[in-house]
């Protein structure tokens, strides 16, 4: 027999990890989530619900853990899906931006091809917190000249106020601790 679904449900089944990968930090880990088929499925549609009437050209999805739920979603709306990777990985030329995040510092980056102007992005990652990583991508996107940006996130950590960071882009969270 099939369970109901609902947004609170997934929440619960989102595995807290406490002080990883370093003390302090409330690590959201969402494998349990991903690993149920039925959560999975209603994710995705709920995602293509949201975004499939707003003319999306390309999903940009940060590694890694963005490419999951990102990479289903592009599939189901008719979307091409772009990388976002850390570097050395990209194999083309690329266009490169670092970050700040909850935990250490970083830099991304985009094939230059990757966006071409005109493209309607959504950028997708797993989590917002601090925003320094959407906000170093959107920065990468907009290098790339695109004629719109959105921002999609599965989880959002409203305490550490990442959004602030983004308020000329329209910011969809499914779930918010
Ligand atoms: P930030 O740049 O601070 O917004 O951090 C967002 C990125 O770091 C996302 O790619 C998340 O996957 C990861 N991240 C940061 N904090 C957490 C957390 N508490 N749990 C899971 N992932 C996190």
């Amino acid at each position: 027999m099939s369970r109901s679904i609902s947004l609170e449900l997934i929440k619960n089944e989102i595995r807290n990890i406490p002080d990883f990968p370093t003390p302090g930090i409330q690590f959201k880990d969402i494998t349990t989530v991903l690993k149920q088929a039925d959560l999975f499925s209603f994710l995705v549609d709920t995602l293509a619900e949201i975004f499939q009437d707003k003319g999306i050209t390309k999903i940009a999805c940060i590694e890694s853990r963005g490419f999951i739920l990102g990479g289903a979603l592009a599939g189901k709306i008719g979307a091409g899906f772009v990388p976002i990777r850390k570097p050395g990985k990209l194999p083309a030329e690329t266009l490169r931006r670092e970050y700040s995040l909850e935990y250490g510092t970083d830099a991304i980056e985009i094939h230059k091809d990757a966006i071409i102007p005109g493209d309607v992005v959504l950028l997708h990652d797993d989590l917002l917190a601090t925003g320094g990583t959407a906000s170093a991508a959107v920065a990468l996107l907009k290098g790339l000249d695109p004629s719109k940006i959105c921002l999609s996130f599965l989880c959002e950590l409203d305490f550490l106020e990442g959004r602030k960071h983004l308020q000329e882009y329209e910011v969809s969270s499914l779930i918010h601790f």
